[in-house]
């Protein structure tokens, strides 16, 4: 299969298998567990942070973020766009009492600080208190412009907001940019980061703040019923994603372009060339043909893609060049035969 869908379908490695089977455990519950407190410590430490949590996802990190950062009757600022407001279920309303104020994304991925500003209600009883800005880094594969992340630090220090950046590809983001993940991370409160997509592990993401911030998430997630007890079996596999496979994205970015640059050899495609930053190419069908007709008639050439006339096809570790071609090649063929 060459699954085009997402870089969550990444395999573990054989060195996450290795890692997993041999993992000293205990109960991280009581805080006994020595491979996850490894894993907590060294992201910590890497990342520039008093402390780091490891939990199931990352829809979990980003709720216990904003349920550690803001209470009920709180409100958090995001992007229309955002995971954490879109596509997290509305979590923080329903399970925190928390109230999103989504500010439409402009093209770059980024929300415009003077409509935050306008956004932010005043000290009165008639508004929700807005507490938390949270911007996303790689958000639809574009990397955040590191000048903004410090124009929205500043921004949020001086309108005594914190801010929150759900960095699930922030390796992405770093290895697009060469630089150190820390380099984006200074500019935040809290990151949230998924080790179980490009990164390969197979289960888990991150959490970093201070340490009280830290205190107020665990509390959180043992309530959500994320106090998960031998979890060093995956935090060993977690460790891996962070030590062996950033480096590594480089080739899904690399092999993102190729794709880019090849689906502009196929007319009923429309290529945003310039949109491929990452990880990510994409892709309008024209829209004569049937996507879903694409989507099946693809499976059963072994190919897996998400159906939606907008395509969006995700480069990752078990996706080589030599599969891009392959792609390409059928799918050429494929939208012929529509
Ligand atoms: C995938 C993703 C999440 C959620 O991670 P899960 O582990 O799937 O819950 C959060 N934010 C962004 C930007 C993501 O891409």
């Amino acid at each position: 299969m060459i699954d085009l869908r997402s870089d969550t379908v990444t395999q573990p490695t054989n060195a996450m298998r290795k890692a997993m089977a041999e993992a000293p455990v205990g109960d991280d519950v009581f805080g006994d567990d020595p491979t996850v407190n490894e894993l907590q410590d060294f992201a910590a430490d890497r990342f520039g942070f008093e402390s780091a949590l490891f939990t199931s996802s990352g829809t979990q990190a980003n709720l216990l973020a904003l349920m550690s950062h803001c209470e009920r009757g709180d409100e958090y600022i995001c992007g229309q766009q955002a995971h954490n407001y879109k596509f997290e279920g509305g979590g923080a309303a329903v399970l925190g009492s928390i109230q999103p104020q989504p500010i439409q994304n402009l093209v770059d991925g980024t929300i415009d600080l003077t409509e935050v500003k306008t956004a932010i209600k005043p000290d009165d009883f008639h508004f929700a208190r807005t507490k938390l800005l949270s911007l996303e880094n790689t958000i639809g594969g574009k990397v955040l412009p590191q000048n903004y992340l410090a124009e929205a630090q500043a921004f949020a220090f001086n309108n005594n907001l914190k801010i929150h950046l759900d960095g699930a590809r922030v390796a992405n983001a770093a290895v697009a940019q060469n630089i150190q993940i820390s380099d984006i991370t200074d500019h935040f409160d809290s990151v949230s980061i998924c080790l179980s997509k490009g990164l390969a592990a197979p289960v888990g993401s991150l959490l970093l703040g201070s340490e009280l911030f830290i205190n107020k998430a665990r509390r959180w997630r043992k309530m959500l019923g994320g106090g998960m007890r031998q979890a060093g079996i995956l935090a060993a596999a977690a460790k891996l994603a962070l030590t062996e496979q950033v480096e590594r994205l480089v080739e899904d970015h690399d092999n993102a372009k190729y794709l880019g640059q090849r689906l502009t050899e196929i007319d009923e495609l429309h290529v945003n060339l310039a949109a491929i930053q990452t990880n990510m190419a994409f892709a309008v069908l024209d829209e004569k043909y049937d996507v879903k007709l694409l989507t099946r008639e693809l499976k059963a050439q072994d190919i897996l893609i998400y159906p939606t006339q907008n395509l969006r096809f995700v480069t990752h570790k078990d996706i080589s060049k030599a599969d891009i071609d392959t792609f390409v090649e059928v799918l050429k063929n494929t939208v012929k035969g529509l």
